[in-house]
């Protein structure tokens, strides 16, 4: 209680010294070519942690280069103004401008939120880029979060992750009661009803956690970021396939007031740069995953295991009944629910005849 008090107090002063500063005030009609402001940025994120931590890093220097110094956000990683989880309520409530995480830490807020980072057994990247900028997925977001006071936009994608990290073998849906593992999202309510203790925790407790056996497996994203995060030390067996995040969204959250007050080219600077950020996470963990995972294994002896089909079968069932419980709750999370479950329904049907036709005949069927 102490600390929250303190970083409270600390995120004032600190605002009060950098904060919102509009130099000329607007007025109707008027030249707001010359307004600068001075925004602060709270992540969910440790400081620079590859791609995730430094995507928000580079967002700013976009937009700071694109407004030609208009723009200038600050950026403040996880505990540095406000403890990871708390973005959201801090930048909802004005103590930063915005904000960089993954809608699925609000869940406890927000049920179905968690939509808009991942699925289980759900899109990947590409076809939730589509759903996002073309089926009316974005829109339904901003609705979402609009009695909050806060503008979401698509900030970054991990594409399709690792299931994660466990000391012991899973070879049966009786081994996952009892176990006790982070992972956040609809993925974590899959774990308690197969009997297994879900916990979610910020990027920057996670190998504590592990290495003090707190928790006996964790995911976390893939080859690129574990290897940063050290998770191959803690962890034995590194599991796929990743059907908890077939691919995860991160969300740039703007403070409703703050996106107001901007003039309608900063507006539109403010949306390229984050679009533009989304992709290229995209690239980034497609350039540097399939490197660190031959890392893991060659110098650190990382042991691949796939999760047997009736544990992958099991997980598949309750993922239908999680999603739906999160779905019934109210109208917008039942039209989010269709939505999302119409686009899913019409890309696998087309992946059938693109992607996943061209993925099997890729590699001479011995291979595979
Ligand atoms: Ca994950």
């Amino acid at each position: 209680m102490h600390l929250r008090i303190w970083s409270l107090v600390m995120a004032a002063l600190m605002l009060a010294a950098c904060g919102t500063d509009t130099e000329a005030p607007a007025e109707a009609g008027a030249d707001r070519s010359q307004e600068t402001f001075r925004w602060t940025l709270v992540t969910t994120w440790p400081r620079n942690l590859p791609a995730v931590g430094t995507a928000p890093e580079r967002l700013a220097e976009k937009v700071k280069v694109m407004s030609n110094g208009r723009l200038q956000i600050r950026v403040y990683g996880a505990g540095e103004l406000v403890p990871a989880f708390e973005v959201f309520d801090a930048v909802a409530e004005g103590t930063a401008e915005m904000g960089h995480g993954a809608a699925y830490y609000w869940r406890g807020k927000i049920p179905i939120a968690a939509i808009f980072t991942s699925v289980p057994f759900g899109m990947t990247a590409q076809e939730t880029n589509g759903w996002l900028h073309y089926g009316g997925g974005l829109e339904l977001w901003q609705e979402l979060y609009e009695p909050h006071g806060l503008v979401p936009l698509a900030s970054g994608n991990t594409g399709t992750q690792m299931g994660g990290w466990f000391n012991k073998e899973i070879n049966s849906v009786s081994d996952l009661r009892g176990l006790r593992i982070r992972i956040p999202g609809l993925g974590g309510d899959v774990y308690q009803r197969a009997g297994s203790t879900s916990v979610s925790l910020p990027g920057g407790e996670v190998y504590t956690s592990m290495q003090t056996g707190v928790i006996d497996a964790t995911e976390w994203i893939g080859p690129y970021n574990d290897l940063a995060l050290g998770l191959h030390r803690v962890g034995r067996y590194f599991y796929y396939p990743g059907w908890q995040e077939p691919s995860a969204t991160l969300e740039a959250i703007v403070n409703k007031d703050a996106w107001d007050s901007l003039p309608d080219d900063l507006k539109l600077i403010l949306k390229t740069a984050t679009r533009a950020i989304n992709q290229d996470m995209l690239d980034e963990f497609t350039a540097r995953n399939a490197q660190a995972l031959k890392t893991m294994v060659d110098e650190h002896g990382v042991e691949l295991r796939r999760f047997p089909d009736d544990v992958l079968n099991a997980f598949r069932e309750h993922s239908f009944a999680v999603l739906e419980d999160a779905a019934g709750r109210d109208d917008i999370s039942q039209r989010i629910y269709d939505s999302y479950m119409s686009f899913l329904r019409d890309a696998q049907e087309y992946a059938r005849f693109s992607e996943q036709a061209m993925m099997n005949v890729r590699q001479p069927p011995d291979d595979q």
